[in-house]
């Protein structure tokens, strides 16, 4: 019931104030999937001027969306069905708020009344309730008057402090409930200032400089938190102006570039493993930095971390010099306090790990030389970083396993925010959805580095980028199967476990659709391929046929899978 009294003549709806909260907080672009009962806002989106970009599947569509947040610094925004919807939905959004990405899942939802009392209304299910543990925050928007202010908290709380992911409730009565169009405006505001810097205390950079200043092997390492902040100039001018070497994790490369004389990328085990302060930014010790714990670091490396987000101190490691706010600010303040605390790295740790880096170059150089056939990773990998070296502006997209832990060490970055992948999580079925938010947000082309079976999680939406037309390359490294094609059933009954179909064309699912395809079995054609589909800027797909034995069993990741103490043999 309308409490608001009268203003005008005219009337408006929820779905016409949630699209003008929208565009009134400058969201310019929504990812999803239509259906009951957010079809209309849809249309009426696409009528006001947003872009409606839809897919097949909503995780695909909350992938998007999310690192449309990540590229942008503006919450992307996914828009769901109820029920199985959103809950498709709800594992983008659930990895959005693992990977820090800013994210607004808007999804529509059954009567409330019938869903209270679960009396089995069309898609029931307490969707505010389901979301609750997976984001950082569920709102419900139970009246016409609260859209605006709906949109104003989703969207202060997906942008500021760490970013994540927020879940707004509309039920379908909401979207459909009238309100003077005068008074409906007067509801809606404009989000002022959604991530405000924050600076930490000077004494905190005073300390990070001393201890940085008496350290003898000091090291930085770049998260995606770091890339995510848009701090490039001030954090390149402290890495430049102290000398300090510097590690990129996956997502953070090419915020310098790859072959910057202070990248110590290719010697990443020998710097862990001897640094004695060590700089976070934007970086969390979780399983990808090992936890910070010996053997992979030393048991006396002391840590200064720089994070929005104080609660991230202390989670594994012992932090020495919390510096807690964005790292725009915090980075500003570490280089300006340089003057009067100086901090130069010493030069025989430079020389150390510039000749581990160059050793390591070398045996990375031999192995991208082998040219077995079938293809392996190393050498189908080398002709994609051979077509990329001099296209900088590319979009690169990368999932799988082998696929991944290999493409991230022979595919060098040069440009910020270009390197897209699996994550916090480790999770498939990122590729198709990042992608198309990369050509979708950028207008640049995009090229998805997929394992086969990385692929078929998001593969349908290929279809979605021949629909919109978009410069995305997907080259689809098939060896056949899940980590490889070459194991077998012992029964001698069923496929293994691991295996896919062998010999597999996955070209064929982008000429269904009107795309380029191409099937290739050597580094040359895949060259060849790769370089004129990204002339020709139109949506293609590369199969490249790889030996089904290539790769090993979860990629690097092989410690973390647990393989029967017993030998497995068949059971009668
Ligand atoms: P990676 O996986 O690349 O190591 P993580 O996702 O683990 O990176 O860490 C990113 C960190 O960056 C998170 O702890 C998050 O709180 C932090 N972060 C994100 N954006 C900012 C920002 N603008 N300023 C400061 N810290 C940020």
């Amino acid at each position: 019931m309308n409490t608001v009294a009268p203003r005008s003549d005219s009337l408006t709806d929820g779905m016409h104030m949630l699209i003008d909260a929208l565009r009134l907080n400058d969201v310019d672009t929504i990812y999803g999937v239509v259906g009951i009962p957010i079809t209309d806002l849809a249309r009426l989106a696409q009528a006001s001027g947003i872009r409606y970009i839809g897919f097949r599947h909503e995780s695909a569509a909350g992938h998007a969306a999310a690192v449309a947040g990540f590229l942008t610094k503006k919450p992307g925004v996914l828009l769901t069905v109820s029920g199985p919807g959103f809950l498709n939905g709800m594992v983008a959004a659930a990895n959005a708020t693992v990977n820090c990405f800013p994210l607004v899942h808007i999804a529509g939802s059954s009567d409330r009344s019938t869903v209270d009392m679960q009396r089995g209304d069309y898609e029931e299910l307490d969707q505010m309730a389901a979301a609750k543990p997976f984001v950082k925050a569920s709102f419900r928007i139970n009246r016409v008057q609260d859209i605006g202010r709906g949109v104003a908290r989703a969207i202060r709380t997906a942008a500021s402090g760490r970013p994540g992911g927020v879940y707004l409730d509309v039920p379908a009565s909401v979207l459909t409930e009238t309100m003077d169009a005068v008074a409906a405006g007067d509801t809606l505001w404009r989000v002022a200032d959604p991530a405000p810097a924050l600076h930490p205390a000077a004494e905190r950079i005073t300390d990070a400089l001393t201890l940085l200043a008496g350290a003898r092997q000091p090291l930085i390492v770049l998260g995606k938190g770091a890339a995510y902040a848009q701090a490039d100039d001030t954090i390149r001018a402290f890495i430049e102006q102290t000398g300090i070497p510097f590690l990129p994790m996956s997502m953070a490369k090419g915020l310098l570039p790859d072959g910057h004389p202070s990248s110590v990328a290719a010697a990443r085990s020998l710097a862990l493993r001897k640094a004695d302060v060590v700089l976070l930014v934007g970086a969390r010790l979780n399983w990808l930095l090992a936890q910070g714990e010996a053997p992979h670091w030393s048991p006396s490396a002391q840590f200064i971390q720089v994070d929005i987000d104080p609660s991230e101190f202390d989670s594994n490691q012992p932090i020495a010099v919390p510096l807690a706010g964005d790292i725009g600010s915090v980075m500003d303040d570490l280089v300006a306090a340089l003057d009067q605390h100086p901090v130069t790295c010493p030069q025989l740790w430079q020389i150390e790990l510039g000749e581990k880096r160059r050793s390591n170059d070398a045996t990375m150089a031999a192995r991208l030389a082998e040219d077995p056939h079938p293809m392996g990773f190393y050498n189908a990998l080398r002709s994609v970083r051979d077509v990329l070296a001099d296209r900088l502006e590319v979009y690169v997209v990368n999932e799988g396993a082998n696929t991944l832990d290999i493409g991230r060490n022979v595919l060098d970055m040069s440009v910020p925010r270009h390197r897209l992948d699996c994550g916090t999580w480790g999770v498939m079925g990122i590729g198709l959805g990042y992608a198309i938010a990369a050509a979708v947000e950028s207008g640049k082309p995009v090229v998805a580095i997929e394992g086969d079976s990385a692929f078929g999680f998001s593969g349908m939406e290929v279809e979605t980028i021949c629909r919109y037309q978009l410069p995305i390359v997907v080259v689809v490294l098939n060896n056949g199967g899940v980590y490889r094609g070459d194991d077998t059933d012992p029964t001698g009954t069923d496929p293994a476990p691991t295996v896919l179909s062998e010999g597999a064309h996955h070209e064929q699912v982008m000429t269904a659709f009107g795309g380029t395809g191409y099937h290739v079995t050597t580094p040359a054609e895949l060259r060849t391929a790769l370089g004129q589909a990204l002339d020709a800027g139109r949506p293609a797909l590369i199969d490249c046929a790889l030996d089904v034995a290539a790769g090993t069993e979860s990629g690097h990741l092989t410690n973390l899978n647990p393989r029967s103490a017993v030998p497995l043999s068949p059971i009668s």
